[in-house]
């Protein structure tokens, strides 16, 4: 195993989560195999290499397949409540590896401890809100418009979901998904990012136990490593649900190989999110969410504040505070509770973030506070750059763009509704939000007339939801919704039952058939 910075207590977090030098890339349940090209994981806090991971061949994942439909068959038959329990088991064990699991997140990703640490939380909690779930799965009841009858619905489990996730929520998306689909009796075969590797293999390590004490069949829990498994899935008639979590780009070919083959899909793609800062806002309340919404995992969260859309009367004001905010971000080791703001996942992205102010300026735009990719000491990776804040207008194809990095664009507005418009003028519609305490205006914001988004919000910033609210947003974003509410019905297939219990047989809507 390579050094690492062991003043964070990596090495420790790796051992106590089972990671080894090489790790093997497929596992079923406990049983772990894979025969595939080598897989390195890097760390963008200090460009140490982490540990590798064999990738899965086609033949492993044909070998996890089998295990999967063999599963299917038995899990689908436990009651959910039962399969609720094991589901509070893997919450409780959660709660055990928080600590180290927070580390790996924060070390392989790149987001600050307390981000890795938040996100293993919310692993917690969606646990806690799956075992609610597994007794609520309900199905409604109708009125026959046929006498003697009884009509009603069920939901029946679906069958094997895909989920395939992106490297900036390297555990939570899996376990929104998985923890879900768990209780309504389907099983899961996981493809992580290839960028971070290492906390799919974690997560699988510690819920290896669960399933091994209650005799749960292995292939209720599959993980395949590699690009390739990205297609099988696509592929793969045998997967009813494929929730993808990732750019529009790769979403965009995902959707249409599944739709071809009629399967369904939960996309849960880019975001260009924007703050509306009314005249009537709390300056610091804005302050602190459009700060952290913006440089928060450093601008790599779905969610995070790309644009402010600032009132005229209060633009001048608030740039002086956001100046004032970004000269005294602390840029650094993410493990190092100091610091606000740690590195972009890799140096594609750093490429990526310099194209993007380039093309900004190309267009129009005015530098107001200037980015640029850090030197020196302690940041050896090469992978951490400044915040930056560039006054744009909406309509500059750079700003239509998702860079997934801190590059905050402002701009300006006059009227309520000339915000509400360019808030919703761009192709993706995740999250948005809107800073007053004028009632009028939150509640234009929030009618059929305001924000086209899956998420709006009122005096929160447009990043960190919680679980127990549906995730997703529209348009290029994908239109998929998961995590809480009613999002389970996704993972279900929904029947509709009607059972006549008298002597005639009448037929719907009154139509005569005599024999
Ligand atoms: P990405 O699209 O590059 O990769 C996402 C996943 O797709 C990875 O696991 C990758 O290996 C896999 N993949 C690559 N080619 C594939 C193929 N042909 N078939 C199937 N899978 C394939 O995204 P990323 O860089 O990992 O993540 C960043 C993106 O994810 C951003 O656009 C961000 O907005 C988005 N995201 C969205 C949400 C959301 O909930 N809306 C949440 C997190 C991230």
């Amino acid at each position: 195993m390579a050094t690492l910075t062991d003043q964070f207590g990596i090495q420790e977090a790796l051992a106590k989560l089972g990671i080894q030098e090489i790790n093997e890339g497929t596992s079923t349940g406990s049983r772990s195999f894979a025969n595939g090209k080598i897989i390195e994981s890097y760390s963008p806090v200090d460009g140490t290499l982490i540990g590798k991971v064999k990738a899965s061949t086609k033949e492993d994942y044909e070998a996890a397949m089998a295990k999967a439909e063999e599963a299917f068959k038995i899990w689908r038959l436990v009651p959910a409540p039962k399969r609720g329990e094991i589901v509070r088991q893997m919450g409780d064990e959660l709660r055990k590896y928080k600590e180290p699991l927070g580390q790996l997140v924060s070390y392989e990703m790149g987001k600050s401890l307390q981000e890795g640490l938040g996100e293993v939380q919310e692993m917690i909690d969606i646990c806690d809100f799956a075992v609610g779930l597994s007794r609520q799965l309900y199905g409604l009841t109708m009125h026959s418009e046929r006498p003697m009858h009884r009509m009603y619905e069920q939901w029946h489990p679906i069958g094997i979901v895909g989920i395939i996730s992106a490297f900036n929520f390297p555990v939570a998306v899996w376990s929104w998904n998985s923890m879900i689909a768990w209780v309504c009796g389907d099983v899961c075969i996981w493809k992580p990012s290839s960028k971070t590797p290492l906390c799919a293999v974690a997560c699988q390590n510690i819920i290896k136990t669960v399933l091994e004490r209650n005799n749960v069949p292995e292939g209720v829990s599959c993980l395949v490593v590699g690009n390739e498994s990205g297609d099988l899935i696509n592929n793969d008639k045998r997967i009813p649900l494929v929730s993808f979590t990732g750019s529009t780009r790769i979403g965009r070919h995902v959707s249409k190989t599944v739709a071809e083959r009629f399967g369904n899909t939960i996309l849960e793609l880019g975001g260009n999110n924007a703050i509306i800062v009314s005249e009537h806002a709390d300056i610091n309340m804005v302050l602190v969410g459009a700060v952290f919404g913006a440089v928060g995992t450093a601008g790599q969260r779905c969610t995070t504040t790309r644009r402010l859309i600032i009132h005229e009367s209060v633009y001048g004001k608030t740039v002086e505070v956001l100046k004032n905010a970004y000269g005294q971000l602390k840029i650094g080791n993410p493990l190092d509770s100091n610091n606000h703001v740690g590195p972009l996942i890799d140096k594609g992205s750093v490429q990526d973030y310099l194209n993007a102010i380039e093309k900004a300026k190309a267009e129009g735009g005015k530098i107001i506070v200037e980015g640029g990719v850090m030197e020196g000491e302690g940041y050896e990776s090469g992978c951490y750059v400044k915040p930056c804040i560039i006054e744009a207008e909406n309509h500059f194809h750079i700003v239509q763009e998702e860079t997934f990095a801190p590059i905050l664009y402002i701009m300006k507005y006059k009227t309520i509704q000339e915000a509400i418009d360019m808030q919703n003028n761009v192709p993706q519609g995740l999250s948005s939000s809107i800073f007053t305490n004028n009632m009028r205006e939150m509640e234009l914001f929030l009618s059929h007339a305001g924000s086209d988004c899956g998420i709006a919000n009122v005096n929160i910033g447009t990043s960190g939801a919680e679980i127990g609210g549906a995730f997703g947003g529209e348009k290029e974003t994908g239109g998929g919704r998961e995590s809480g509410s009613d999002a389970w019905k996704a993972y279900m297939r929904r029947q509709t039952n009607t059972i006549n219990y008298g002597t005639e047989l009448p037929l719907a809507q009154g139509i005569r058939f005599d024999l």
